[in-house]
C-alpha cells in the first residue's frame, strides 16, 4: 500500500516536474520568438508595415508579398514601358524624367581613326535617392 502511494506520489511529482519543465521551456521559446518578432517587425519600413497590415488576408505566400510591394511602386495603367510610381530603393515618389538618363556610345572607324559619337538614352529617375532605369516615356 505505502508503494502504491509511493508510487503515485513519485509519478505525480515526476509528470507535474515535466509538465512544469515543458511550460517554462514553451513560455522561454515564445519569449524568444517574441524578440525575434520584435526584432524583425522594427527593421521594416513604416510603408511596408501598412501596406501588409492593409491586406484582408491572414497569410500571404512570397509571391503574394512581391506582388503588394510591386503594386506599392509599379502603376500598370501607366502608358509606356517605364511603369514606375515610385522608387523601387527608397520608395519616394518624386521621380523624373531625365532626357539624359545615359549615353549610348557610337564608334565609327571607316576612315581609319576612331569617330565617337553618343546618343542620349531617356530615363525614370528619382529625385531623392538617384535610383534610375532607361527608358522612354510613352513607349509602346
Ligand atoms: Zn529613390
Amino acid at each position: 500500500m505505502i508503494e502504491f502511494l509511493l508510487g503515485s506520489i513519485l509519478s505525480g511529482g515526476l509528470s507535474w516536474a515535466i509538465t512544469h519543465l515543458y511550460h517554462v521551456k514553451s513560455n522561454k521559446e515564445q519569449r524568444k520568438h517574441y524578440e525575434e518578432l520584435k526584432k524583425f517587425i522594427s527593421k521594416l519600413p513604416e510603408d511596408f508595415k501598412k501596406i501588409v497590415l492593409e491586406d484582408k488576408r491572414d497569410t500571404l505566400t512570397v509571391p503574394e508579398l512581391n506582388d503588394l510591394l510591386k503594386k506599392k511602386t509599379i502603376d500598370d495603367s501607366i502608358p509606356g514601358e517605364i511603369k514606375y510610381k515610385a522608387c523601387p530603393e527608397c520608395g519616394s515618389e518624386n521621380l523624373v524624367w531625365d532626357e539624359n538618363f545615359d549615353t549610348i556610345v557610337d564608334v565609327d572607324v571607316s576612315d581609319g581613326e576612331p569617330f565617337f559619337s553618343g546618343t542620349p538614352v531617356p530615363g525614370r529617375v528619382c529625385r531623392d535617392c538617384g535610383w534610375g532605369v532607361p527608358g522612354m516615356k510613352n513607349h509602346k
